[in-house]
């Protein structure tokens, strides 16, 4: 089953660039940046991970970011990130960037984007992986920062595929970027929002997220099995379900198996991602193992959630097809 895992093409939807910092890296550019880190090794900054839900985690997350300064350092974190995804078998991926994280720290968006861009094409040259950029606003700023950051991002929207919201839920609900996310869908950007796992007014924000803002994805939703009308609505519409099964095990003491094979059962297009792989150390072949041995995933049912997420991949038709028919022909 573990060899079946490994070797099935796989798409990525729901993976924080920022996420991807593996401690080693943490050091080599705190070395080179003259940064000093609170920790004396790689090791020692891993034992530091003591996650138990959302704010803890946001909070190392957000400290591991100030190594980032220049273009090559997030060009290094993105190659680095798409060369374990392609060792991965991991053909396709949407990558989630935080811009907020970087110019609230003096870094410039375009110092950003353009590290990310640059590695993003080398990496389809020289390894095959194929991938798309979403920026994603912080939830925990206000829709001002995000809409100037909307702003930002004009002259590269060609490098964009789609828009998301991301960081603390708590008290910022999807109606607050209302208007931001209505001009990116009028730019011809993808939406999809974070709607974490036993949020308060969960079913609230994931009926936002549907009817007032007019997602093409969701992230995580889990919390949509407890309103048959949500699963009904989600269902209807075809919108995929990002899940995150080892980022939720912080959350909920689970990989949330039951859930998915639910979700499955409903017809609901879940698919597996890894998040923020470095913190949670599970990248997507560690994520589908896991998950497989909790909820013992038949490899069709294993196929089955890859094919979700081939199908809501924001893609072009005919690109869809193609991984589809590649990911049916395997055995
Ligand atoms: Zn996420």
């Amino acid at each position: 089953m573990q060899a079946f895992i490994e070797g099935m093409p796989k798409a990525e939807l729901h993976v924080h660039i920022e996420g991807t910092l593996e401690p080693e890296l943490s050091f080599a550019l705190a070395e080179k940046n003259g940064i000093e880190l609170p920790f004396d090794s790689p090791e020692a900054l891993i034992a530091a991970y003591d996650f138990h839900d959302l704010p803890s985690f946001l909070t190392i997350y957000y400290a591991g970011m100030s190594v980032l300064i220049d273009e090559s350092d997030f060009y290094k974190l993105t190659w680095d990130y798409l060369e374990k995804a392609a060792s991965q078998n991991v053909v396709y991926t949407e990558i989630f960037f935080d811009p907020q994280g970087h110019t609230s720290r003096g870094v410039a968006f375009e110092t950003v984007i353009t590290g990310i861009r640059k590695a993003q094409v080398d990496a389809e040259q020289k390894l095959g992986i194929r991938s798309q950029l979403i920026m994603c606003f912080l939830r925990d700023m206000s829709a001002e920062s995000a809409m100037e950051h909307l702003q930002m991002a004009k002259p590269y929207l060609g490098w964009l595929v789609g828009v998301g919201l991301d960081s603390d839920e708590y008290n910022n609900p999807p109606v607050k970027f209302k208007d931001v996310f209505a001009l990116a869908k009028q730019w011809g950007l993808k939406l999809t929002m974070h709607c974490d796992v036993n949020q308060k007014n969960t079913l609230d924000h994931i009926r936002q997220v549907i009817e007032v803002i007019g997602v093409d994805r969701i992230d995580h939703g889990v919390n949509s099995l407890e309103s048959d009308e949500l699963c009904e609505l989600i269902v209807e519409k075809q919108l995929g379900l990002t899940v995150c099964p080892v980022s939720n095990r912080f959350v909920v003491q689970s990989l949330t198996a039951n859930e998915i094979r639910t979700m499955l059962d409903k017809g609901m297009l879940a698919t597996i991602n890894s998040d923020d792989p470095a913190y949670f150390r599970a990248y997507m072949n560690e994520n589908l193992i896991e998950l497989q041995q909790e909820g013992d995933f038949s490899q069709s049912e294993l196929k089955t959630l890859m094919a979700n997420a081939f199908k809501v991949t924001w893609l072009p038709e005919e690109d869809k097809a193609a991984y589809l028919a590649k990911l049916d022909a395997y055995q």
